[in-house]
């Protein structure tokens, strides 16, 4: 029968995947029904991920900035945290961009459906929405259902001591003792923020190096600078057992060097995410979706059924917002008749650490393992005037260049605002930059900066006495 809604597209999902695929094909034209399960827009991202993360971390900086000032004579005694101001200031600024979201939705006549969206055929969804079943009729469709954290079954996760990052978000208190499972960016990001509110905090990471995937070089400052601060790490370490006891939570651990406690008032898993793309029915579409939850798509994002395309994080790596954004407009404008393909190199990688930790590009553990040929550029920020004087020389940057051409094949950033720093050499590598070309950049002094123009200068020879 006659469907209760019709569409030339429908989205599903409103995360920075959806809510972008929606609004860039309602921009070319195309009349467009958003479905999302949750009453407020944005996803993981805006409501339990990227925003509310960088929100709390603020203010884990402030109070580390404000005891580090000690050190050149500004004391201000210790923090005094008030709990509530703290969650609202989190609130305030991830329900600013859901207004945001909802009013650009409304100003480009993007219709939001709110109900669990499934398949009901290659052109009908039913929708459950609190009204009861709707169902939308559509003529091509954006799949951008997102992610959740992966719940190891190893953990009693009816008890509510236990949480994922949506319930460490939550700061429902300061826990006096905090495990986190799972050294990753979510894992390390956590352990900072409840590390500067008073947490002790123990990290333990199965594999033999925290936030794998950057390369180790990156990761030391970090990990130094933790230890400072009385964070215990563990790598080459794995929790077996974690049981609910009345008082405490205890775990059992197995490596080489294990914890010397083991009851923690709370325990956070950060150990991955899960793609939703086999909660979909995606079958009654005829859409392919792998064991674990991914749906495999083409270089403009179709899956296998041409007229239904996928985007986000459950296309694959990196789960990050920054890919499902540039995959949405790739959709979008494919659903819309361009002529278009994911073109992009390279997409960077942040972790909002303290210090920071960011790369993009090849990686000097990936050119080792693959065998490929790479020359550095690396530029301690101990030499720069900038990092001297806010007291951060910890970090570095580095460059990959290719030893034929010189072009920037890749790199690594370590210290403070290293995540706004690595965007210019993203565009060097999308740009095919030699190392002259960076530089011979006029880069302003004295900034963070221009250690992105050292590092390629070190390796141009034009910088040969940094001490
Ligand atoms: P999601 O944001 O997961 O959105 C999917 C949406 O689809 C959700 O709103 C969901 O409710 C909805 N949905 C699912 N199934 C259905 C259905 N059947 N019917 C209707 N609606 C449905 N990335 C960064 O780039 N930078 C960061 O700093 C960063 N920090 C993070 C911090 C944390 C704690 C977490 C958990 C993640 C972080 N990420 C970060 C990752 C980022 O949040 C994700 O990569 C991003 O949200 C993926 O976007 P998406 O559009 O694919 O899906």
């Amino acid at each position: 029968g006659d469907a209760d809604h019709r569409c030339q597209l429908v989205v599903i999902g409103s995360g920075p995947g959806g809510y972008t695929a929606a609004f860039r094909a309602a921009d070319l034209g195309m009349d467009v029904i958003l479905v999302e399960r949750y009453a407020e827009l944005g996803g993981v991202c805006l409501n339990v991920g990227c925003i509310p993360s960088k929100a709390l971390l603020h203010a884990a900086n402030v109070i580390e900035e404000a005891r580090h000032a000690a050190d050149y004579g500004i004391a201000f005694g210790e923090a005094k945290i008030d709990l509530d101001k703290l969650r609202a200031h989190k609130e305030k600024t991830v329900g600013t961009l859901n207004k945001g979201i909802a009013g650009m939705a409304k100003q480009r006549k993007v219709r939001t459906l709110t109900g669990t969206a499934e398949f009901a055929s290659a052109n009908r969804l039913s929708v459950n929405t609190a009204q009861g079943v709707e169902t939308v009729d559509f003529a091509q469709c954006i799949i951008a259902a997102g992610s959740q954290p992966v719940k190891l079954p190893a953990f009693p996760w009816d008890d509510p001591r236990v949480m994922d990052s949506t319930g460490a978000l939550m700061l429902k208190d300061v826990p006096k003792r905090l495990l986190v499972v799972g050294g990753g960016i979510i894992g390390l990001e956590m352990a900072c923020l409840y590390s500067a509110l008073g947490s002790a905090v123990t990290v333990v990471e199965f594999m033999d190096q925290l936030m794998p995937g950057a390369d180790p070089d990156l990761v030391k400052p970090l990990q130094a600078l933790l230890k400072k601060r009385g964070v215990a790490i563990h790598t080459s370490c794995k929790v077996a057992k974690v049981t609910a006891g009345k008082k405490a939570l205890s775990a059992e651990f197995e490596g080489a060097s294990v914890p010397s406690g083991t009851d923690y008032d709370r325990v956070l898993v950060s150990v991955g995410r899960s793609p939703n793309g086999g909660k979909l029915k995606a079958e009654n579409a005829g859409v392919q979706v792998s064991e674990r939850g991914f749906i495999a798509v083409d270089k403009q994002m179709r899956t296998n059924v041409p007229h239904i395309f996928a985007i986000g994080d459950l296309v694959g790596q990196p789960m990050l917002a920054h890919k499902a954004t540039h995959e949405a407009k790739v959709a979008a404008e494919v659903a819309a008749g361009h002529k278009r393909e994911w073109v992009a190199r390279v997409i960077p990688s942040v972790a909002y650490t303290d210090p920071e930790i960011a790369w993009v590009g090849l990686t000097e553990t990936e050119a080792k393992a693959k065998g490929i040929a790479y020359e550095l550029g690396k530029f301690p920020w101990a030499a720069s005037g900038r990092a001297i004087g806010i007291g951060r020389t910890e970090g570095f940057t580095k460059l990959l260049f290719d030893p034929a051409t010189h072009r920037v094949i890749g790199g690594g950033i370590v210290g403070a605002h290293a995540g706004d720093l690595i965007a210019e050499i993203a565009l060097a590598i999308e740009m095919g930059c030699e190392a002259g070309d960076i530089g011979h950049t006029i880069h302003p002094h004295p900034t963070l900066s221009e250690t992105v123009a050292m590092a390629a200068e070190v390796f141009d020879g034009s910088i040969t006495d940094l001490y």
